[in-house]
């Protein structure tokens, strides 16, 4: 490459991150100095009530959590340095699958280094253009993503919206298989895929179900297997991926797990299973820890349930118009994005740690703050919250009281 084309290439980078930057748009990441937890402390040495992490068990940070993921360490070391088929698999990798599928009610399991790869690697090998998937049009971008590497014919539904899913199913009866794909949760809004009325969609379709229960697993359900236990369809999804990066402990890792046809075969094909290193035992044994520990008391999911309530009842009753619903996901609606901006730097001044979405990552005018509850959040934590907002919120004239 010649010179000038290579600094031609350098500035147009710059130029196109100038343009982020002055439309409000460029990312910037905020460096946090401690544990992840209810509380943090950034780097300029603020203590930080955190409201917007997906920590919603409260385990990221927690000791117990911390203390299994060491005593793996010191049993099965720091790292494999192979893929899982080639020497990188431990019992710690085999347990760990047997928990996630007895928890999630599933035949088996199989591990990734991040739901980002288990979406990205679970459709090529199990579908081709005989088939068709059928795709909510909010999933998230790993579902995307992982549909774009199959050949299977696409179709895609309007979000949420069971009249267009059920006709997308009546264009689709030509193909081989085809299966239904959703979110669990939709993270932006907290919206709860309506499973139950997939199921009978795809039943009287014949069609499978994938759902991706990253903001769901560890929490959504009576006893917190997730979507699918809330909406009482445990039993009748054929494939579930999810994370182990958000309630069940925030480290990182992924999981597809299901029928053990399929399991098999996404571990004889599955790219980022055969191309990329196993699962850290750091994570794997205290990932385990997590499900043991959530497999024998509801305490954690009961509490963020309660601080999502009491959340929810409050934050209207101070005059806010919330997205409404029961996911610990609160969108609190500002419309505008410099009310959005300015709110959440306000609140960060009010010892808040909060995150403001706007166009493009939400529809135009429809810019917010969004809330997420923890169990780890204590009352006095959330009135302290609250009282910010109640502030805030009066400072910028936004209450509806
Ligand atoms: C966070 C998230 C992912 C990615 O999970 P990672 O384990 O962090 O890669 C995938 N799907 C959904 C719906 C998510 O919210």
């Amino acid at each position: 490459m010649s010179e000038q084309a290579k600094n031609a290439f350098y500035t147009g980078l710059q130029q196109n991150l100038d343009t982020l930057r002055e439309q409000g748009l460029y990312k910037p990441e905020r460096v946090i100095a401690s544990r992840q937890g209810s509380e943090v402390v950034a780097q300029d040495g603020r203590t930080l009530i955190n409201m917007c992490a997906n920590n919603y068990l409260g385990l990221s940070g927690e000791e117990w959590v911390a203390q299994a993921s060491i005593e793996a360490t010191e049993k099965y070391g720091y790292g494999l340095s192979s893929v899982r088929f080639i020497c990188g698999t431990q019992t710690v990798h085999k347990e760990l699958e047997q928990a996630i599928s007895a928890f999630l009610g599933t035949e088996d399991t199989i591990l990734y280094a991040a739901a980002f790869d288990a979406n990205g690697g679970v459709f090529e090998p199990l579908f081709d253009e005989n088939d068709a998937i059928i795709s909510d049009a909010l999933n998230h971008a790993s579902i995307i993503d992982g549909i774009r590497l199959c050949k299977a014919a696409r179709f895609r539904y309007a979000h949420n919206d069971m009249a267009d899913l059920e006709k997308q199913l009546q264009d689709a009866a030509g193909k081989r298989n085809k299966i239904i794909v959703t979110d669990g949760v939709f993270s932006m809004d907290g919206t709860i895929a309506q499973l139950d009325k997939i199921v009978e969609l795809a039943e009287k379709y014949g069609a499978l179900v994938l759902i991706d229960e990253c903001h769901a697993s560890g929490f959504m359900g009576k006893t917190g297997r997730g979507t699918h236990e809330h909406h009482n369809v445990l039993g009748k999804i054929d494939i579930i991926t999810g994370t182990l990066g958000k309630a069940l402990g925030g480290a990182m890792g992924g999981f597809t797990s299901g029928r053990k046809e399929v399991i098999d075969t996404l571990r004889q094909k599955s790219r980022p299973y055969l191309f990329s290193n196993t699962l850290a035992p750091s994570i794997a044994g205290a990932s385990l820890a997590v499900l043991k520990r959530l497999s024998a008391s509801t305490e954690l999911r009961d509490r963020l349930h309660e601080n999502t309530a009491y959340f929810r009842k409050e934050i209207e009753r101070i005059g806010f118009t919330i997205k409404p619903g029961t996911h610990p996901v609160v969108p609190v609606m500002l419309f505008e994005a410099p009310v959005a901006q300015k709110f959440a730097a306000r609140m960060y001044e009010l010892g808040v740690l909060l995150s403001g979405f706007f166009y493009p990552v939400v529809p135009m005018g429809q810019a917010r703050v969004r809330v997420q509850l923890s169990a780890a959040h204590t009352r006095a934590q959330l009135d302290t919250v609250l009282a910010a907002f109640e502030q805030a919120g009066r400072e910028l004239g936004l209450l509806k009281n």
